[in-house]
């Protein structure tokens, strides 16, 4: 186990080495199942404990600098949200899911995003009935990571109509029961994270099914999903710290005049100012770490989010110019670029984290006037 803010261990994964880099989110997940990794991201190596920033950040830094963006998506998702989710509920059909799960047996979608807005979640339009013995899903998500491996999908439905913070529950439901139907999303660059639509056409399950309390969806949602918005950071760092060693190697090796690029000032400042943002973002993943996974502050995760998004997309496209037309190589940094984007917009896009970091400008304005103290 380990704990505290210090940084990310990505020693101890020869399991994974085995593997191909091309090899999909499901066949990673099962690889680190299977070795015992998957215990690495939590406290004491149980998930109710909560997520431990240092294994986490781990897990993610091994995976990324194996995998494409698409297989650490799949893994990410997992780690830090369907896990958590998944263990709120204590029937014996939800502990069966989790324990699978950890050991690599199956993969878990998170299935949040609906087919109305996902920036407009309590909009959403799935529906589960409650009955005294049993349930009945009917709906569609879109857009859901790990749908087309998936052994079972955590669904965020809603019980009562309209948009009351207390109308949502989360419904495990596993991927063979009659009534649902995946299909592949049409994209190439995520094939790899599994992702895909999927529809619940009058599932009926027996009441167990209900994973946690009637009507704490979205506040167990808010709760874990502050773990993905770190984890997105970690990620962040991760990915920008190699795209640039890439890069820094590229523009080195490439003749210029006398010398290669990097002898021009031009490239030495646009590089700089990249390492300048790694280093901010890995400064607020720092500060932030503990007050996420511990206090779950929810604008220190909006702030976390807000940041991963705008210097992963500063960083990559900075890269992608720096590699001019190497850069668009099959698997090059321009196609890395294009899957990063995902950083500002999947599990809260830009505008909404911002929108979420000016609802708390008071108290951080207020946190910034205390010399040595965190907003
Ligand atoms: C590869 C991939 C994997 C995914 N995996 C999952 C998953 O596992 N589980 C899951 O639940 N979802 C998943 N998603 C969905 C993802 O979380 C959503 O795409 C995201 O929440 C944004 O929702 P949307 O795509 O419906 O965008 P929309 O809601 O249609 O918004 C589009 C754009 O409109 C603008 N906008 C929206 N709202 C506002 C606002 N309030 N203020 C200002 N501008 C705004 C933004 O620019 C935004 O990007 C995945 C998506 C992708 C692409």
């Amino acid at each position: 186990m380990s704990s505290g803010t210090g940084a990310p261990d990505a020693t101890g994964y020869a399991a994974l080495d085995a593997l191909p880099r091309t090899a999909s989110g499901a066949l990673v997940w099962a690889a680190l199942g299977r070795a015992g990794l998957v215990t690495r991201g939590y406290h004491d190596g149980v998930v109710p404990t909560g997520a431990d920033p240092v294994g986490l950040a781990g897990l993610l830094t091994a995976v990324d600098a194996r995998f494409s963006i698409a297989s650490t998506l799949s893994v990410s998702v997992q780690l830090a949200t369907a896990l958590p989710v998944l263990a709120t509920g204590r029937t014996p059909v939800a502990r069966h899911a989790l324990e699978r799960a950890l050991t690599g047996q199956v993969t878990i979608a998170l299935a949040a995003t609906d087919v109305t807005a996902g920036t407009d979640l309590t909009a959403l339009r799935t529906r589960v009935r409650i009955e005294d013995d049993a349930l009945e899903v009917a709906g569609e998500k879109n857009w859901i990571a790990n749908t087309t491996t998936a052994g079972y999908f955590l669904v965020l439905a809603r019980h009562r109509p309209g948009r009351h913070f207390t109308h949502f529950t989360w419904v495990l439901v596993p991927a063979d029961a009659p009534g649902v139907t995946v299909r592949p999303a049409d994209s190439a660059l995520f094939a790899a994270s599994g992702v895909g639509h999927v529809t619940f056409d009058g599932v009926r399950l027996d009441r167990d099914h209900v994973l946690g309390r009637i009507g704490f969806g979205l506040p167990v949602f808010v709760r874990h999903i502050g773990t993905e918005r770190l984890a997105g950071a970690q990620w962040g760092v991760a990915l920008c710290r190699r795209v640039l060693e890439d890069t820094l190697r590229h523009v080195r090796g490439r003749p210029h005049g006398e010398g290669s690029l990097w002898d021009l000032e031009g490239v030495r400042q646009r590089f700089a100012t990249c390492l300048v943002r790694v280093r901010e973002l890995q400064a607020l993943v720092a500060q932030y770490a503990e007050p996420v996974t511990l206090r779950h502050d929810t604008t220190a995760a909006a702030t976390l989010k807000a940041a991963a998004g705008s210097t992963v997309n500063h960083v990559l496209t900075e890269c992608g110019q720096l590699w001019g037309a190497a850069g668009f190589a099959t698997g090059g940094i321009q196609e890395v670029r294009a899957q990063a984007a995902l950083f500002g917009i999947g599990g809260g896009a830009n505008e909404v984290v911002l929108g979420a970091v000016a609802d708390a400008a008071e108290s951080i304005l207020a946190g910034l006037a205390l010399p040595g103290t965190l907003p």
